[in-house]
């Protein structure tokens, strides 16, 4: 049965009868779970019998909000970690050794570039690109290439990657691409549906919704076939066919990394993600109409995919189901302006966060990518007069208002 997205959420296949009818599953808080015989306990272990054994490999709340994210994004399987940054960096270690090399967008979240970096230590090479899309990547394609990775809306330089366009270039090449899904969220696109091989969530974000549970998650779309030449380490999983990739990441790198989610935070996220559809759409459509709000200002300029003047406003209406997400930017003219305007606002917090119930506003250059070049900035659409704008489910009005207050407030100097 095809069911729409908010129905899915609350009734989809994914959603367990819950003992006593609860509503709401179960917090399993256990570490360990105990069985009647050590026949029993062997059988579990070696995945030979369903059952939990110990919360750092699997635990009953984590899978079903594994389960639930997973039917929303039309993946074969998931698996949560503790953080975003968990999920980013499993994700990509689950495939790659020494030696081999993988190229990113430069415009990504300031997290994910200084993991990117850290991994030279160990042998991975990098190349940055501006934007994610097949001819950038071109020049940069070897037969060391082992992925490509980018966010789909970059945060914050909300540049809109072509998934389909992208996908098939790449699967021409023999190539994956792992995509960062978090601004754009299962509600805007499912970017399985338009050929990513492997997405990836901060699902403290928007699947939580309110700010409340550091966590993340790896879908696998179970439709690359990993060649064991160039994926030595996938030799030993071939053998499970399309669970191959997220068989070898349950029982290697993420188990023995210990970057497991916590099931009072899958639990918090469950509750937080029944209302995804009802807070996308209003956070999209508050953050479009401020967005046209603030375009009329004087003092300002802004940036977001759906307006007309962003590059990507064909993209994201194709491609996002017409919305533009919840994030925009502004520049207010230098960063003393910035924080002028951002000091003056009444109902922001702010905070490094996106995706809250709540608006939260951030300076980027010197909080997010303190850690960046000028240069690197720039490419991620970082300067030092941007303010980051997470829009919440404030009435509009108020929102207009008090943005308007504050920008008027620059010109009274
Ligand atoms: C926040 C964020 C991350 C990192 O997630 P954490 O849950 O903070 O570890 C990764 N990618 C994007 C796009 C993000 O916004």
């Amino acid at each position: 049965m095809l069911m729409e997205f908010q129905t899915k959420l609350l009734h989809g296949k994914a959603v367990d009868n819950y003992a006593n009818g609860s509503t709401v599953p179960p917090i399993s808080l256990a570490n360990a779970f105990a069985y009647e015989s050590s026949e029993q306990l062997e059988k579990v272990f070696q995945n030979r019998a369903p059952g939990f054994a110990y919360t750092r490999i699997a635990n009953p709340t984590v899978d079903a909000f594994e389960r639930r994210v997973n039917e929303l994004e039309g993946g074969i399987g998931g698996v949560a970690c503790s953080s975003g940054m968990s999920a980013v960096t499993l994700s990509l270690l689950n495939i790659l050794q020494a030696g081999d090399e993988v190229i990113a967008g430069s415009a990504l979240f300031g997290g994910t570039l200084d993991l990117l970096h850290d991994l030279e230590a160990f042998g991975i090479k990098v190349h940055f690109i501006p934007r994610v899309e097949k001819a950038l990547i071109e020049p940069f394609l070897t037969d060391k290439t082992r992925a490509v990775f980018g966010e789909i809306v970059g945060n914050p330089a909300l540049n809109v990657m072509d998934v389909r366009e992208t996908a098939d270039f790449l699967h021409g090449k023999g190539v994956p691409l792992i995509v960062d899904s978090t601004t754009s969220t299962p509600y805007l696109l499912n970017p399985i549906q338009y050929g990513a091989d492997v997405v990836v969530h901060s699902t403290s974000k928007y699947i939580n919704g309110s700010g409340d549970a550091i966590s993340g998650i790896i879908i696998d779309s179970g439709n690359f076939s990993w060649s064991p030449e160039r994926y030595p380490g996938m030799k030993e999983y071939k053998k499970y066919g399309k669970f191959a990739y997220l068989v070898k990441l349950r029982n290697g790198i993420w188990r023995n990394m210990g970057g497991c989610l916590a099931p009072m935070n899958a639990y918090l996220n469950i509750i937080g993600m029944e209302t995804l559809g009802l807070r996308m759409e209003r956070v999209c459509n508050n953050a479009f109409r401020l967005a046209q709000a603030l375009e009329k200002l004087e003092g300002v300029s802004v940036n977001y995919p759906l307006l007309e003047s962003s590059p990507y406003h064909e993209l994201a209406e194709k491609q996002l189901s017409g919305k533009g997400g919840a994030i925009l930017t502004i520049r207010a003219g230098s960063k003393e302006r910035a924080y002028k305007l951002i000091n003056h606002l009444k109902y922001v917090k702010i905070a490094t966060n996106i995706g809250d119930v709540r608006t939260l506003v951030i300076h980027p250059a010197s909080t997010i990518y303190i850690h960046s070049t000028p240069e690197a900035m720039a490419e991620a659409g970082v300067y030092d007069d941007t303010i980051r704008i997470s829009v919440g489910i404030e009435d509009i009005k108020d929102l207009i208002q008090d943005f308007t207050e504050a920008v008027e407030s620059l010109g009274e100097e």
